[in-house]
């Protein structure tokens, strides 16, 4: 997918990740806390080891014995900042990784429930396996610069700055050097960390990229082996993974010139500084012991820059993850419960639908409506069967009643409620329905029927199943409802995958159902037991079902037919045979074969 949008600002993307810090604000505090503790007892080391060569080593002492004990003190000294450090530096690190990981998690959490409420509309542009790179690789980026680089960048920041402070205090005529690095160093690496950062954004793209081809073709493993295209699919990954490559080597290639531009140009003019500070010994404006000192200030200093300028691109790359992850997160479903929804009525046995001069085309079509005009009322009780050539309209009239797209004009009722006006919740929660390509999920048989009413208990869940004609052979499975199904388990004839689906529609009980029948033939016995069980779910309550066979438009008490999203005829099978017009030439064909 090219990139959506320009590369914006900087590091700044990152500020949405505020959000997701504020609820830790006390563990952050304390993260700080213990920061500024340990950059504090560092920057004290240089004081203490001052203190060790001028006091200790080269005060010229009368007696040995005071200087040994002048040496113990400091050695004594300089154990303790250790140990302060210590200390501090442990519990910084477990106080941000902490904070890390639960960032971390709580934001794939938030990713995942938002990117599950979308519309179909949002699954059209947007494939699977980018949305899985998202929730993985993305917020790894965003965990490794919450979870360490932050805080070595804000301890790399307070010992820099305090670092600073001391070579000022202690020597303020390196002060000059100090803002001539800053200058000169720091002011390029920004602008040029932009560009690492576009490059970073760029990366994860790419990578995104190949996990989609790799979702899509991992999901259709019999159709790309039947066609034995495993080489060609396999160079198709190959050249998403080698543009990921390529874009990774330009990433890095940009942060390699970065970190060598840093390094070399704050080392030049440190030494610069050095040089100055040994003339100063020499002439003996300063003590060795001060020189010491000023050498280790100036070492915390350049290395503190020099992680800084590391941590500034590993920033940058997380900010391109965030971007992308806010962007994820920003998008907003065009369908929306209402702010202040209608109650639909109570109870809700056997609910009337109507479609009111609909006209609907799905977003990506504009120019082809897929209904038009479209009228019609199903009374409560009623079973409507809706036929007619493919690409007619039956399946868009199911979507718009699971409120799935809304359409462009008219509107669609359930028990006098627009839909648009009942919470999309209570809407489908009144809605049983059962697709054409039956839904097995890996888990066992008995949780792939409650999949239907979570709450039910074992029984019910056996009820349904005997109503659906799944019983039996769920029984015969080697270990009866608790049979693993779905990808790792036990694999389902295409029969009986329907009868399942079919039974935890009937487990869910609702007053209105949608069916669309299988087109894909069944065997003789099979197929007696899937209109079995789908006569027992279409008794009792209000049923559209898009159907495929004489046995089930034979039942229903309404035969509409739709052709190029309008609807054409409708009555009994008898009356429409007999009508002579399309459904009669759709049935010779399709039923009587
Ligand atoms: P079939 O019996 O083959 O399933 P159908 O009668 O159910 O056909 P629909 O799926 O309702 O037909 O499609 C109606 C029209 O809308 C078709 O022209 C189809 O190409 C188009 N269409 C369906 N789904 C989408 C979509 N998600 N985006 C764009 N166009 C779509």
């Amino acid at each position: 997918m090219p990139d959506p949008k320009p590369a914006r600002g900087s590091p700044r993307s990152l500020s949405g990740l505020l959000p997701f810090m504020r609820p830790y604000r006390a563990r952050f505090a304390l993260a700080v806390l213990f920061l500024g503790l340990a950059a504090a007892t560092t920057l004290l080391f240089p004081v203490a080891l001052r203190g060790l060569i001028d006091g200790g080593l080269a005060a010229s002492a009368d007696a040995k014995g005071e200087k040994l004990m002048a040496l113990r003190t400091h050695f004594l000294e300089l154990f303790a900042v250790a140990v302060a450090l210590g200390v501090s530096s442990a519990l910084r690190f477990y106080m941000v990784t902490w904070l890390g990981e639960r960032v971390t998690a709580d934001l794939r959490n938030a990713v995942y429930a938002h990117v599950l409420r979308q519309s179909p509309q949002f699954f059209e542009t947007t494939q699977t396996g980018e949305v899985l790179s998202r929730l993985t690789t993305d917020t790894t980026l965003v965990q490794s610069v919450v979870g360490s680089q932050l805080s070595l960048g804000l301890r790399n920041t307070v010992l820099g700055l305090g670092a600073i402070g001391m070579l000022v205090w202690t020597n303020p005529y390196i002060m000059l050097q100090v803002l001539l690095i800053i200058v000169v160093v720091v002011l390029p690496s920004m602008a040029f960390g932009r560009r690492v950062r576009r490059l970073s954004r760029a990366s994860q793209d790419r990578l995104a990229d190949s996990s989609a081809i790799a979702a899509e073709v991992l999901n259709a493993i019999p159709v790309v082996q039947g066609y034995t295209a495993e080489g060609r699919e396999a160079s198709r990954f190959d050249d998403a993974t080698e543009r990921t490559f390529q874009t990774g080597v330009r990433r890095t290639r940009a942060r390699a010139v970065l970190v060598a531009f840093i390094i070399i140009a704050t080392a030049a003019l440190l030494l610069w500084g050095l040089y100055q500070g040994t003339q100063a010994v020499m002439a003996g404006r300063i003590s060795a012991g001060h020189l010491g000192e000023t050498i280790v200030y100036v070492i915390i200093l350049a290395g503190a820059v020099a992680v800084l300028g590391e941590v500034y691109g590993d920033v940058l790359r997380a900010a391109g993850a965030t971007e992308r992850l806010m962007e994820l997160l920003d998008s907003r479903s065009p369908v929306q419960g209402p702010a202040r929804p209608v109650a639909l009525p109570a109870p809700a046995r056997g609910s009337t639908v109507s479609f009111e001069h609909i006209r609907f085309h799905y977003p990506s079509r504009p120019g082809q409506p897929a209904l038009e005009d479209f009228n019609l009322t199903v009374t409560a009780g009623e079973t409507v069967a809706l036929v007619g050539p493919s690409g007619a309209g039956k399946s868009t009239v199911f979507q718009l009643l699971l409120r799935f797209y809304d359409p462009q004009s008219g509107r669609v009722l359930l028990d006098g409620v627009p839909l648009a006006d009942a919470a999309l919740e209570d809407l489908r929660n009144r809605v049983g329905i059962v697709p054409q390509e039956a839904v097995v999920f890996s888990s066992s048989a008995m949780e792939n029927i409650r999949y239907g009413r979570p709450d039910a208990s074992d029984e019910e869940v056996r009820e349904a199943a005997r109503a659906a004609f799944a019983h039996e052979f769920i029984e015969a499975l080697p270990e009866g409802y608790a049979t693993f199904l779905g990808e790792r388990g036990v694999r389902l004839s295409g029969g009986q995958r329907q009868r399942i689906a079919i039974a935890r529609a009937m487990l869910k009980n609702p007053p209105l159902l949608l069916l669309d029948e299988a087109t894909s033939a069944l065997d003789a016995e099979s197929e007696r037991m899937v209109q079995a069980a789908l006569t027992r779910a279409m008794q009792d309550r209000t049923t559209l079902v898009i159907a495929h066979r004489l046995a089930t438009v034979q039942q229903a008490d309404r035969i509409v037919v739709l052709d190029h999203g309008r609807i054409v005829e409708q009555g009994t099978h008898e009356q429409l045979v007999a009508a002579n017009g399309m459904y009669a030439r759709l049935a010779a064909l399709q039923f009587m074969a």
